[in-house]
This record gives structure tokens, C-alpha cells and sequence, in this order.
């Protein structure tokens, strides 16, 4: 089985792409975080992307697709979660044009549906463990023990230099024209699946679970 899991910046795509990783041994493909490392390791696509992102805007399509086909070749027949790809009409077709090629195929794609009113909160307040990459929240999902990863026991941690109010508005922007429109795209399919991102966690992640559950 593979997904996509869709939605706005702050929507929870990670935090439910992590824990259906951590629960039901999918992959998780997060194009945003390796994005990042290539802006960690100074890589080329790194130094041209690192503006891009800061701006809020999106790394051109050319460049996003040739990074998830060579981790598609990576993964080899590991079952997988995109998470932030496709972002645009180009690379969901692009996808399909892959995915045909390396014989695999999307068995759903989930949809979390939230008001923007939420995500500059979700998205202003969010941090990550600079080790091991759990993700946290100042007032959602603080560590059990203060500066302490509740997952390795880190205690170093990690902000993201777009997710700032201004960087905020730019990326909303970006995926109300640029990547809602895949909604109706894979309505199309018939591989479409909604839950609601704006309710808890765990309420989160037993919708999805359902989905795969009776599918
Ligand atoms: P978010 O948590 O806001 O959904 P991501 O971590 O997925 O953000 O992505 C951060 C930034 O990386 C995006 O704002 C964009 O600049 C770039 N990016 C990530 N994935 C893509 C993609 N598929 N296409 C274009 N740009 C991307
Ligand atoms: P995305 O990958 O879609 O950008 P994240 O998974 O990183 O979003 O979540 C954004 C922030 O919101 C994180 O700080 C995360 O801890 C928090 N968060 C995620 N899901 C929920 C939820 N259901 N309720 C409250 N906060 C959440
Ligand atoms: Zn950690």
C-alpha cells in the first residue's frame, strides 16, 4: 500500500506521515525534509532552494521530481508515505508518469482538511528534536520532561526559518492556487480520502487508521 497525505503547511502531514512510519512500517517521503538536509549539506539544490523556501515559495518541478524518483529507486518495494510531494499539477502528473514506470501505484490519497485560521498557530509554535526529528509543539505537544525528546532522550531542538507569520502567508498562497486544485485531481482517480485535520491528534490518526483498516 502507498499514500499521499495532502494538506496545507501545518496541517499535521508530518506528524501522521511519522506515526503511521513508527506503527504500520510505511516510509515515510517527506520532500520538505530533504530538502532541508540538501540546505544542511550545502549541496547545489540546497544553496538554490534555501531562498525559494524561505520566501514560502515553491523549488521548481524539474528539480522535485528528479529528487522523489531517485528516492523511489532508493526505497526499492518498501511501502511508502509522500509527504509534501506532489505540490502542483506538473508533478502529480509527473508522479503518475513514474510511478507507471517503476511499476508501483497510490492505493490513497488523505486529505487534511483545516481552516488556514489554525495553521499560522500550528505552524509558528512547532518544533522538531535537532536528532532525531519528533516533532513538537509550544502549546499542542511540549516533551513530557522539559527539553527532553520524549523519543531518544535528546535535548537539542529545532526551528524551521520559514515558519514564521510572513513565510506563512506566501505558502498559503502557494498551495490554495498552486496545490488544492490535486484535491479534485485525485477525486478524479477515485483514490481521494478526507479526514479532519483541525481535531486531536489521536482523533487524527484513528480516522486514517480506519481508512486503511476497511480498505
Ligand atoms: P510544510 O510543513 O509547510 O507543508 P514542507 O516541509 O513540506 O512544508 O516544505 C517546506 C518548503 O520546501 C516549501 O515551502 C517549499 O518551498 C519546499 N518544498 C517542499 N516540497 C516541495 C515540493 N513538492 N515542490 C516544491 N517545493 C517544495
Ligand atoms: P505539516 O507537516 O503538515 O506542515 P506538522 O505535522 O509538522 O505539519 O504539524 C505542524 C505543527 O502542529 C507541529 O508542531 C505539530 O506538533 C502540531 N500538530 C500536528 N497535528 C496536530 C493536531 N492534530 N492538533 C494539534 N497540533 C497538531
Ligand atoms: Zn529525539
Amino acid at each position: 500500500m502507498n499514500l499521499i497525505i495532502l494538506g496545507p503547511p501545518g496541517a499535521g502531514k508530518g506528524t501522521q506521515a511519522q506515526s503511521l512510519e513508527r506503527d504500520r512500517g510505511f516510509i515515510q517521503l517527506s520532500t520538505g525534509d530533504m530538502l532541508r538536509a540538501a540546505v544542511g549539506e550545502g549541496t547545489e539544490v540546497g544553496q538554490k532552494a534555501k531562498a525559494i523556501m524561505d520566501r514560502g515559495e515553491l523549488v521548481p518541478d524539474d528539480v522535485m521530481v528528479q529528487i522523489i524518483s531517485d528516492k523511489l529507486d532508493e526505497i526499492g518495494d518498501q511501502q511508502f508515505i509522500l509527504d509534501g510531494f506532489p505540490r502542483t499539477q506538473g508533478q502529480a502528473e509527473a508522479l503518475d508518469t513514474l510511478l507507471a514506470q517503476k511499476k508501483k501505484a497510490l492505493s490513497f490519497v488523505i486529505e487534511l482538511k483545516i481552516d488556514d485560521a489554525i495553521l499560522v498557530e500550528r505552524v509558528v509554535g512547532r518544533f522538531t528534536c535537532g536528532n532525531c526529528g519528533e516533532g513538537y509543539h509550544d502549546t499542542f505537544k511540549l516533551p513530557a520532561q522539559e527539553g527532553k525528546c520524549d523519543r531518544c532522550g535528546g535535548t537539542e531542538f529545532k526551528r524551521r526559518s520559514d515558519d514564521n507569520e510572513e513565510a506563512m502567508r506566501a505558502r498559503l498562497v502557494a498551495y490554495h492556487g498552486l496545490t488544492a486544485p490535486l484535491i479534485d485531481y485525485y477525486a478524479g482517480k477515485a483514490i481521494l480520502k478526507s479526514v479532519d485535520g483541525a481535531a486531536a491528534f489521536d482523533a487524527v490518526t484513528g480516522q486514517i487508521a480506519a481508512i486503511l483498516d476497511e480498505n
